[in-house]
């Protein structure tokens, strides 16, 4: 159990007096840096900023630090999520003071070393997904989706197609995909599944008119489904003069498999947080970079990266494009660690990274439907869904309080209630850095917190420190600043 004191705030922990630092004398009169300033912008009594020595800085915050679980201190399948294992090389190379030093206003020239890193990403991304051209810019899976969305609107807006102001997206989908519909301006639809998770061929096409813009679809799918119509479905959304959106969360299921573009997707985002092991959760950055099929080029995000005479620049005169989406060249450090993951797996190891993905879902897919059902299958790609609804009418126990218990086994939760068309949902991505044992453990303890009493399930956790917080409160309601108790 952790002492109480490290549960304090800074703030609260605060002497006056105590410094963390000790600075030198003032060398310059104070009285020539007051002058500069009008006398309004000078504070008049000294901030109440918490006083404290550095051992208690670093122990608050490592401390703090240690309640989190991580990839790095414990298995985490959280399903869609792709925690997988973040290399420490990535890290190393991302912080190479080359990179981790400059500045984007350097001049161009100072730049090259970085502009041509970053177009050979982009080839490589537009390889992987059989597309023609790249933005790196947007910052996460989310932000993705609306710039391409945005990217959509513009090219059919320039076609003179404005009644195409309708986005289709499969009930499996994603939360972000209906919102970044929304954001972008169009009206989303719910197309339906069937009940083995695949696209209701008859819903679409009853769907799909002259006002369809763009079928959203996730393929693989959040139930870990490889779509098996979707050249069919490809097919008809094209007929129908719309285009296609493939969610690229799931990459991680068929790298050097099969590719979007050779699938009939037009436009796609990757999440290099997760397929490209960035390191993610917790609020950090991320990068969504989208490829898109050639006619949506002229449209994408300036500038973009282009080689001239020998030397890379960064193209801004493109009078049909979006605008900017991301300051900058876009989260840097993320779009650097994942260029090293690329270039040092190699084409046959980005292939190997898929195979092993999906043989370790199927592995724990076949340990965990021996105890409770999934319903939509009994083979997956890189991740499965299954339901604790029967469970649940039996014991009274739901997913969330199975999910609540492993966390005191030193497992990370699976995602729970995801998606939303599977009851009591506990969906399960072990990715391909985890070892057979693991999987096994897991499964294993798994298998035992089912056999225990409802009243232990209901009150877990028992050994975190935060028991269950109301999940939404913080976002409803935030606090930004530190508030004195009276
Ligand atoms: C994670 C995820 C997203 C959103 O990506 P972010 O990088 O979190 O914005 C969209 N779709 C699916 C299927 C995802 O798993």
């Amino acid at each position: 159990m952790q002492n109480e004191f490290h549960s304090r705030l800074l703030f609260e922990l605060s002497k006056p007096g105590r410094r963390a630092a000790i600075l030198p004398a003032c060398d310059v009169p104070e009285k020539s840096v007051t002058s500069l300033l009008p006398a309004e912008a000078l504070a008049e009594e000294p901030l109440p900023l918490p006083e404290l020595a550095e051992s208690d800085v670093v122990r608050h915050f490592t401390n703090l630090s240690h309640r989190n679980m991580s990839v790095d201190t414990h298995f985490y399948p959280l399903g869609s999520c792709t925690m997988k294992y973040n290399p420490k090389r990535n890290e190393r190379l991302a912080s190479l003071d080359g990179f981790a030093q400059i500045h984007p206003y350097q001049p161009e020239n100072t730049l090259q070393g970085m502009l041509s890193l970053l177009a050979e990403l982009g080839d490589a991304l537009a390889e992987i997904a059989g597309l023609h051209a790249v933005s790196l810019q947007p910052a996460a899976g989310a932000q993705g989706e609306i710039t391409a969305l945005m990217v959509a609107a513009a090219y059919f807006k320039h076609q003179g197609q404005t009644n195409r102001t309708k986005v289709l997206i499969p009930d499996s989908a994603h939360g972000t995909n209906p919102a970044s519909a929304t954001m972008a301006g169009f009206k989303a639809i719910t197309v339906k599944s069937n009940k083995d998770g695949s696209v209701q061929l008859e819903d679409l096409e009853s769907k799909l008119d002259d006002q369809t813009a763009v079928f959203m679809i996730t393929n693989p799918s959040t139930l870990g489904l490889f779509e098996k119509q979707i050249g069919k479905i490809c097919d008809r959304v094209h007929e129908a003069g719309g285009l296609i959106y493939l969610d690229g969360a799931n990459m991680n299921a068929i790298l050097g498999v099969t590719r979007p573009g050779d699938f009939g997707a037009d436009m796609m985002h990757y999440n290099l947080h997760k397929t490209f092991s960035g390191p993610h959760g917790g609020g950090g950055p991320g990068a969504g970079p989208i490829a898109v099929r050639d006619m949506l080029a002229p449209y994408l995000p300036s500038p973009i990266i282009v080689k001239k005479e020998g030397k890379f620049h960064l193209e801004e005169d493109r009078p049909l494009s979006i605008g900017r989406v991301r300051n900058f060249f876009g989260s840097i450090g993320v779009l650097l660690r994942a260029y090293c993951y690329i270039r040092t797996h190699g084409p046959e190891g980005l292939r190997r990274v898929s195979d092993h993905a999906v043989l370790n879902a199927n592995y724990l897919l076949a340990k965990i439907s021996e105890v409770m059902p999934v319903p939509q299958g009994n083979r997956c790609m890189h991740e499965f869904v299954a339901s604790a609804s029967r469970y649940k009418s039996k014991t009274g126990v739901s997913a969330m309080d199975l999910a609540k218990r492993l966390l005191d086994y030193g497992f990370h939760a699976p995602t729970v209630y995801f998606p939303l068309i599977v009851p009591e949902a506990m969906m399960m991505e072990p990715t391909e850095t985890e070892s057979k044992e693991t999987l096994d453990r897991f499964a294993e303890v798994f298998t035992e917190i089912m056999q225990e009493t409802p009243e232990e399930l209901h009150d877990a956790p028992l050994s975190t420190k935060i028991r269950r917080p109301n999940e939404v409160k913080a976002a409803r309601e935030p606090i930004l600043q530190w508030q004195r108790k009276e």
